[in-house]
């Protein structure tokens, strides 16, 4: 008999962006005179960098001549594409990370939707709370959460590790061991950062109870801080314990355009000693045809020189205005995090309300759209989350308007 996947329908209400797409819709269609500052999802808004554009008309073009015509891309990737990432991302950081570890794909969101399928059902995974959604949903969607608390906001196999004010955004070690760890900075939502000897004492730690660190790198080109590790390979023994995910988007723009990368060093093993580096390969060659060739061609254009200047240029846009929001915030006496190596603000709502009545209290005095901290998780509840994704001039306008209310 024809059933949907059971797994599917534990996933409580909407995706968390759909709901707050929807309350936004409904006030401008109630408010026509509305002029939104969305500050709320995490997508760029600058155009991309020249380089990468010239590298996309060079590619097209080259689709253009029987010579030099390209069809499926190799499962893995474009050596070129794989060897920059190499040299750059890695090697030139000390990280002993080969082209034939890294995997490219069109971007972290999928990988880190898909890579749980590599593991054992029966996995256990930790993650920190609040959290990127994609990484809780994926492993409901397989089975592997057991059941839902609606008045909590939890599920009953998942183990969270609370990031709060109290810890500086900054997980403890878990009580209960995990298969799995999630962890990803600078975070999302937090926008906190870890040091890199405190990043060390998780690779020492997933190495002695045999878990594998799965490493959100997304952010990574947002650091600022010298004692902030740009990949968990920068640590000692994080080839035996982590896998790490790398994407385009929020570092050089690419979020229209799709492109990210998982790295599986070739050591890693899981507990029974199995390696992980074929499971994925396999993976890839079954299930996705590789990213497409110029869009590999325009990656490999954000390692040349006038790329990486052009795609710090943006980046140092962006947190420009994210230490411009978070400083007005603190000026006008809200409890500001993040913002200092990453895009993202994250504030204590004021008095006693919950993430949802600032939100509204936002949209309807301010005409700004934010996300609630709740959405991301329990211990996200009474925070809020800005971006710094606009221009500087509608986050001047924004923190205008909120000094206003
Ligand atoms: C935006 C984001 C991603 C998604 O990256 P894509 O490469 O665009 O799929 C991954 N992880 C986190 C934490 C993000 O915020």
């Amino acid at each position: 008999m024809f059933t949907a996947n059971q797994d599917y329908l534990k996933l409580p209400g909407s995706y968390l962006f759909s709901t707050v797409a929807k309350k936004t819709g409904a006030f401008t269609q109630a408010h026509p005179e509305a002029r939104i500052i969305r500050m709320g999802i995490g997508d760029v808004t600058k155009p991309l960098p020249p380089a990468v554009i010239e590298a996309l008309h060079k590619a097209v073009d080259e689709m253009a001549s029987a010579e030099t015509f390209r069809g499926y891309a190799p499962d893995l990737g474009y050596a070129f594409l794989r060897e920059a990432m190499a040299k750059h991302d890695f090697q030139d950081r000390g990280c002993q990370i080969e082209a034939d570890e890294i995997f490219i794909s069109d971007g972290a969101k999928s990988d880190s939707a898909n890579i749980q399928e590599i593991f054992a059902g029966e996995s256990r995974i930790a993650v920190c709370d609040p959290v990127y959604p994609v990484y809780v949903d994926s492993n409901v969607m397989a089975g592997r959460t057991g059941t839902y608390d609606p008045a909590a906001g939890t599920w009953s196999d998942v183990i969270y590790m609370p990031c709060t004010m109290e810890n500086g955004f900054a997980p403890d070690l878990p009580s209960e061991t995990p298969d799995l760890i999630y962890l990803c900075f600078p975070n999302n939502p937090t926008g906190a950062v870890i040091t890199k000897a405190a990043l060390q004492e998780w690779v020492d730690y997933a190495n002695k109870v045999g878990a594998v660190i799965l490493f959100d790198a997304a952010y990574e080109a947002y650091i600022k801080d010298p004692q902030v590790p740009h990949s968990i390979y920068e640590c000692e023994g994080a080839r035996t314990c982590a896998i790490e995910l790398r994407s385009f988007s929020k570092n050089a723009g690419f979020t229209g355009l799709r492109l990210g990368a998982t790295v599986i060093p070739k050591d890693l093993k899981d507990k029974k000693g199995q390696a992980l580096h074929p499971l994925w390969a396999r993976r890839h060659g079954t299930k996705y045809n590789g990213a497409p060739y110029i869009v590999q061609r325009a990656g490999e254009a954000c390692y040349s020189p006038e790329g990486r200047a052009q795609i710090q240029a943006m980046v140092g846009d962006y947190m420009k205005n994210a230490s411009f929001i978070r400083q007005s915030l603190a000026d006008m006496g809200y409890q500001a995090f993040g913002g200092q190596d990453s895009p993202y603000i994250w504030l204590r709502t004021p008095g006693d309300m919950t993430s949802w009545e600032f939100f509204d209290f936002l949209l309807e005095k301010a005409w700004v759209v934010g996300t609630p901290g709740s959405g991301f998780g329990p211990s996200g509840e009474h925070y809020f989350r800005l971006t710094a994704f606009g221009s500087y001039e509608s986050s001047v306008e924004a923190m205008e308007r909120i000094r206003r209310i």
